[in-house]
C-alpha cells in the first residue's frame, strides 16, 4: 500500500493520529471532518496515498469503492433521505489543503447552491 511520510491522512490511517471514524473497509476510511462545515461532514479517502482524485483516475484505479463509502456513509449518518453532497477539491483553486485524495460527504442541513466562488 502507497504511502506518504509527511501526509496527515497517512499518519490517520497508520493510526498516529486519532480520528473519528465513522466506516472502514480493507481499502477505504471514512472519519469525521476536524472542522466540521455542516452538521454531518465525513472524510471518505482511499487508505493507500494519492495526491488527487485527478491522479487517481489518471492511474486507472477503482473509484468505485471510494464512492460506494460515501454512499454507505450517508446511510449510517441517516442522510440518505435527506440528502447530501459529495466534493472532492483538486489542486489550488479549489484550495486543497491535505494532497492524499478525500471526498467530502456534507449533509444533516440545507447546503444551498453548490459554491463556486462567485455571488
Ligand atoms: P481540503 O481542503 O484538502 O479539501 O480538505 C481537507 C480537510 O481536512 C479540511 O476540511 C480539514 O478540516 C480536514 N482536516 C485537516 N486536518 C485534519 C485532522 O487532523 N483530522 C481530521 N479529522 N480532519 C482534518
Ligand atoms: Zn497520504
Amino acid at each position: 500500500m502507497a504511502t506518504s511520510n509527511d501526509c496527515l491522512f497517512c499518519k490517520i490511517v497508520a493510526g498516529e493520529i486519532p480520528n473519528d471514524t465513522v466506516y472502514e473497509t480493507d481499502t477505504v476510511l471514512a472519519f469525521r471532518d476536524i472542522t466540521p462545515r455542516a452538521n454531518t461532514h465525513v472524510l471518505v479517502i482511499p487508505k493507500s496515498h494519492q495526491d488527487t482524485l485527478a491522479q487517481m483516475a489518471g492511474e486507472g484505479a477503482d473509484l468505485a469503492e471510494l464512492f460506494a463509502a460515501c454512499g454507505e456513509v450517508a446511510r449510517l449518518e441517516g442522510i440518505e433521505e435527506s440528502g447530501y453532497r459529495v466534493v472532492s477539491n483538486v489542486g489550488p483553486d479549489a484550495g486543497q489543503e491535505v494532497f492524499h485524495v478525500h471526498i467530502h460527504v456534507l449533509g444533516g442541513q440545507n447546503l444551498g447552491p453548490v459554491a463556486a466562488g462567485r455571488g
